[in-house]
């Protein structure tokens, strides 16, 4: 093998839309194939690969978050046709997740067809349907923890704990063999230190080259116990304010990581009675039910609980809520506890319970995880007091909690901790992190003596053999460049008309824009000619 290289395709300079390409001069292979989340996200989602699908060999999946696995059925759909590596229980997690997105996206273009229709628009399909997610998951191979696999043409991958979801994994790559063989190690998302329900993420010695997450490079979380009772104050006040607490949260990880939480409490004589518990996801029904059987991968502390006989992740007085009518059922209780997704509140059954609450001054919404820029619930966090809700407008007098401790990912420390386990060789690339984040991981790398680059969406780097080479300035892109950036630009072309539907209204001065929207359509026409 005499070259290799590495493309970062997404979660360059933001947290979403993770995936990176490798290729060496007989195999390509994918490392995760994530969605975009946040503002613009869908005209990205279903914008063009920078790469022929059916030319990818394999794909390694680190874990089944969105983020990591969402474009995977487009790329199916698009033509790929090789094998997609994960652990058993991310195969078993990604299957609920994907085949509860495809749910989603089906719902939001039928209603944006609706609104379409009403204003003589064409109707709008969703980028992938059940089908693709069928196929996606037939192409599933399973890899144990810790056992190397040939994966494709001169390539092989062993997963790791990564501590940060169940199932969730570092991929160590090798390409190449002999001589010429190099080695990648893609972080994944990496779990805290002192995870409570996962196991420690494993520390790996030596490789040439590392990708790491950056979601808190720039900041350090509350210590667990810290965590813990910050927790213990933030939910005996709002049990004692008396109206719902609504937990906005992802299904898988977190949603389980807090009903543990809530079982804890339950334990302390010296806590208030807690209201009805209701687990409102059925997504989350079947992902708390893929904790239960892996709970031999979870932490000490659950598998201790599960020996004693004992359901970590069932709360007394919680109930599944399957049915919408039963959902909305809840509206007419006037104190419960409500986990609902989604996590970012950009969609899912918390959506109601927001719009029937948030009103309340007895309300109190508590935030377990991370709000990307645009979404409703960055919008709540950040303060706003008066926002449009399914159609509704609604003044925010609820309480807000944002409860960071219980990141599923690491902080500044823990990944500084998890780079510093390397050998002085190694050179880091700096992904899945808003650029300050990015940026202030990236520094305190190079403090330790170590190369560390920040890649922008689409760059292109050489792996050399040594990996001593790298001087985290950008190399010189060893294939098509222009190909890629005039991809990167049409993606952006697609998201800006995509933003310029959403915003068209009734009071939109349509003379106005018709005009320049007619000659932007002469513009791309003429680029379509001159190929
Ligand atoms: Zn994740
Ligand atoms: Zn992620």
């Amino acid at each position: 093998m005499s070259s290799a290289r590495i493309v970062f395709l997404g979660a360059a300079g933001e947290v979403t839309g993770s995936s990176y390409l490798i290729e060496t001069d007989e195999a390509r292979v994918l490392v995760d194939c994530g969605m975009y989340q946040g503002q613009n996200a869908d005209g990205r989602n279903e914008a063009e690969f920078a790469f022929s699908p059916g030319e990818i060999d394999a794909v390694v999946l680190t874990h089944a978050h969105i983020d990591h696995s969402g474009r995977l059925p487009l790329l199916v759909r698009r033509g790929f046709k090789g094998y997609i590596w994960a652990t058993d229980p991310t195969i078993e997690l990604a299957g609920v997740l994907l085949q509860d997105t495809v749910k989603l996206m089906a719902e939001e273009a039928e209603w944006r067809s609706r609104k379409n229709s009403r204003r003589g628009l064409p109707p709008i399909k969703p980028s992938y349907g059940e089908k693709d997610v069928e196929e996606t998951i037939r192409r599933f191979r399973y890899v144990r923890y810790d056992e190397k696999a040939d994966i494709a043409r001169g390539v092989s991958v062993r997963v790791r704990d990564a501590g940060h979801i169940l199932g969730s994994a570092i991929a160590e790559i090798w390409l190449g063999g002999g001589d010429g063989e190099r080695k990648a190690v893609f972080s994944g998302d990496i779990g805290p230190k002192d995870a409570a329900i996962e196991r420690p993420h494993t520390m790996i010695e030596e490789t040439g080259y590392v990708v790491i997450e950056s979601t808190y490079g720039d900041r350090n979380h509350k210590s667990l116990e810290d965590t813990r009772a910050e927790f213990r104050a933030a939910l005996e006040a709002a049990v004692k304010s008396g109206g719902k607490i609504l937990i906005p949260t992802f299904a898988v990880g977190r949603a389980q990581r807090v009903l543990y939480e809530i079982k804890r409490l339950q334990a302390d004589p010296t806590f208030p009675k807690m209201p009805r518990i209701y687990f409102d996801s059925p997504m989350g029904e079947k992902a708390t039910r893929i904790y239960e059987k892996y709970s031999a991968l979870l932490s000490r502390e659950i598998q201790e609980m599960t020996r004693a006989g004992d359901n970590p992740f069932r709360p007394e007085g919680m109930s599944y809520t399957s049915g919408v009518e039963e959902s909305r059922a809840i509206n007419e209780e006037s104190d419960a506890i409500v986990l609902a997704g989604s996590g970012m509140c950009s969609g899912g059954r918390i959506i109601h319970h927001l719009k029937h609450n948030l009103w309340n001054p007895g309300c109190s919404v508590f935030f377990v995880g991370y709000q990307a820029k645009g979404a409703l619930g960055r919008r709540l966090v950040d303060g706003e007091r008066r926002l449009r809700i399914a159609g509704e407008d609604i003044a925010v007098r609820a309480s807000m909690y944002t409860l960071g401790g219980f990141s599923a990912h690491g902080d500044r420390d823990d990944l500084l901790s998890w780079a510093s386990g390397f050998g002085g060789n190694a050179s880091f690339f700096v992904t899945h992190g808003e650029p300050r984040s990015a940026e202030a991981l990236a520094a305190g790398i190079r403090e330790t003596g170590r190369a560390a680059a920040v890649p922008s969406a689409g760059s292109v780097y050489d792996l050399s053999k040594s990996g001593a080479a790298f001087s985290g300035k950008k190399a010189a892109a060893a294939k098509d460049p222009g190909r890629l950036d005039a991809l990167k630009l049409l993606e952006e072309i697609t998201s800006e008309t995509e933003s310029i539907r959403e915003g068209l209204t009734s009071r939109e001065d349509f003379a106005a824009i018709m005009p320049l929207l007619e000659s932007s359509r002469l513009i791309l026409r003429s680029v379509r000619k001159t190929r």
